[in-house]
C-alpha cells in the first residue's frame, strides 16, 4: 500500500499514524528523538534532524505523500521534500502559521478579524507600546506553544520594567481580549476542494495549557455556523489540502476573532476520536491522501480532559473504571509537570454535557476551579 510520511513523532503523529493504519496505509515517521510517542504506532521510523538534507532525502524516498504534526520544520527542508512527493498542507500554509506576524498579516489581508496587534521586533519598539493598549500580551513570533514565550503586561510601569529585561525578540504585542469564550473549529479539505468542518468546541486553558474542551460548545446554532463558516472560508482562501485547526475568541458582543491557526490535528479536536464516526486524525489522513471526506456527524457529546503531568496520570486508574470514559495514553515515559500524557473523552447523550464549569464538574481531574 501507499506510504504516508509524517514529520514529527509526538502524540499527534502517533494518532495520525493509527488512523492511517486503519485505512490500510503504511506510515513512516520522521522524529528528532527515538523516544517518540509515534514510534510505537508507525511502520517505519527515521530518527534525525529535521533540517538535515541527507535525513530528509532518505525519509522522502519512501513516501507517497508527506504531512506533518510538528510545525517548526524549515521551509528549505520542505522545499527539498517537495521534489520527491507532495507535501500537504503546503509549505505556504506552514509559512503563514509558523510566524505570528506573518499569520496575523495574512489573516488581516484576507479579511479575517484578529485581535489588535503590533509587531515588536526589538527593545527600541517596546517603549512605543505605551500608545497601544493595556492590558496586552507579548508573544514570541515563533516556536511558542502551550503559552510558552508569553508575557502579560497590565500597565505602563510593567512595560518600563520589561525594557530592562532580556526578552526573546522578535515579539508581537496583542491586545488582551476580554473573551466570553474560547472556541475552535477543525476543518479538513482535500485536493478536489471537498471540505468538512467539525462542530466548534469550547476550550479552557490554565497556565497557557489546554485543560478541557466541551463538544459541542454551548453556543447558539447561529454562532456555531458562523465559526464553521469562518474556518471553511479560511481553508478555501489558503488552498488547504489537509487539516487546519482554527482557534477563536468570542468577545462580549458575540463577535469572533481568530487567535491562531495550526495546519495539523489539534488538541481541541481530540474529542472527535470518540464523538464522531470519522475523527480529526482520519479526516487528516483522508484529506492528504485524496480520499473522500464524509460528513462530520457527532454521535455523542464529549467532555475532553487532558491528562497533564503526574496529576493527570494519577487519575488514570480511576478513569479506567469509569463507564463512557475513553482513555487515550500517549506512551510517554516521564510524567513531567505540564507534559501532555494523554486525554480522556467522557461521553454524554446529546444535550447532557455538565453545565457551566465548576469545581465539582471537573473533579477528580481538576483540583482547582478553571480560570481563563
Ligand atoms: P498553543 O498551545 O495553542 O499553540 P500558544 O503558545 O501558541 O498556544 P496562544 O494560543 O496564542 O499560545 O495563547 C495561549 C492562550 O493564551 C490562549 O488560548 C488564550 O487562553 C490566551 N491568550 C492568548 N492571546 C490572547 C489574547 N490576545 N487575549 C486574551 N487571551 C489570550
Ligand atoms: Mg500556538
Ligand atoms: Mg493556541
Amino acid at each position: 500500500g501507499a506510504t504516508i510520511g509524517i514529520i514529527g513523532g509526538g502524540q499527534l503523529g502517533r494518532m495520525s499514524a493509527m488512523a492511517a493504519a486503519r485505512l490500510g496505509f503504511r506510515t513512516h515517521i520522521l522524529s528528532d528523538t527515538p523516544q517518540a510517542p509515534a514510534a510505537q504506532t508507525a511502520n517505519e521510523l527515521t530518527v534525525g534532524a529535521y533540517d538535515d538534507p541527507t535525513v530528509l532525502e532518505e525519509f522522502a524516498r519512501t513516501c507517497d505523500v508527506i504531512t506533518f504534526e510538528f510545525e517548526n520544520i524549515s521551509l528549505q527542508g520542505l522545499k527539498q521534500l517537495e521534489a520527491f512527493c507532495p507535501v500537504r498542507p503546503s509549505r505556504h500554509i506552514l509559512e503563514t502559521s509558523q510566524d505570528r506576524v506573518t499569520e496575523k498579516t495574512r489573516l488581516g489581508k484576507l479579511g479575517f478579524p484578529v485581535a489588535p496587534w503590533r509587531s515588536v521586533p526589538d527593545r527600541a519598539t517596546l517603549a512605543s507600546l505605551v500608545e497601544f493598549s493595556f492590558p496586552l500580551i507579548l508573544k514570541t513570533t515563533r516556536f511558542g506553544y502551550d503559552g510558552k514565550g508569553q508575557f502579560r503586561v497590565n500597565a505602563t510601569e510593567e512595560l518600563a520594567a520589561l525594557e530592562n529585561t532580556d526578552l526573546p525578540y522578535p515579539l508581537v504585542a496583542e491586545k488582551k481580549i476580554d473573551f466570553a469564550r474560547e472556541l475552535s473549529v477543525m476543518v479538513a479539505r482535500n485536493e478536489k476542494g471537498e471540505m468538512r468542518s467539525f462542530t466548534p468546541t469550547e476550550n479552557h486553558h490554565r497556565d497557557g495549557i489546554l485543560r478541557v474542551c466541551l463538544a459541542p460548545a454551548p453556543i447558539s446554532p447561529q454562532l456555531a455556523r458562523k465559526a464553521q463558516e469562518m474556518a471553511e472560508k479560511l481553508a478555501r482562501d489558503l488552498g488547504l489540502i489537509g487539516l487546519l485547526g482554527v482557534e477563536m475568541f468570542e468577545d462580549a458582543r458575540g463577535n469572533l476573532l481568530i487567535n491562531e491557526i495550526a495546519p495539523r490535528p489539534h488538541n481541541s479536536g481530540h474529542w472527535t476520536m470518540d464523538g464522531c464516526p470519522v475523527d480529526q486524525f482520519e479526516m487528516h489522513i483522508r484529506a492528504v491522501a485524496g480520499l473522500p471526506l464524509p460528513e462530520t456527524r457527532r454521535h455523542s457529546d464529549v467532555f475532553m480532559h487532558n491528562l497533564i503531568g503526574p496529576e493527570g496520570m494519577a487519575c488514570v486508574p480511576e478513569l479506567l473504571e469509569e463507564n463512557a470514559a475513553c482513555v487515550h495514553l500517549y506512551g510517554k515515559q516521564e510524567a513531567r509537570p505540564g507534559r501532555k500524557m494523554g486525554h480522556v473523552n467522557r461521553l454524554y447523550p446529546f444535550g447532557a454535557l455538565p453545565g457551566p464549569l465548576t469545581l465539582s464538574s471537573l473533579s477528580p481531574l481538576e483540583a482547582e476551579p478553571i480560570q481563563n
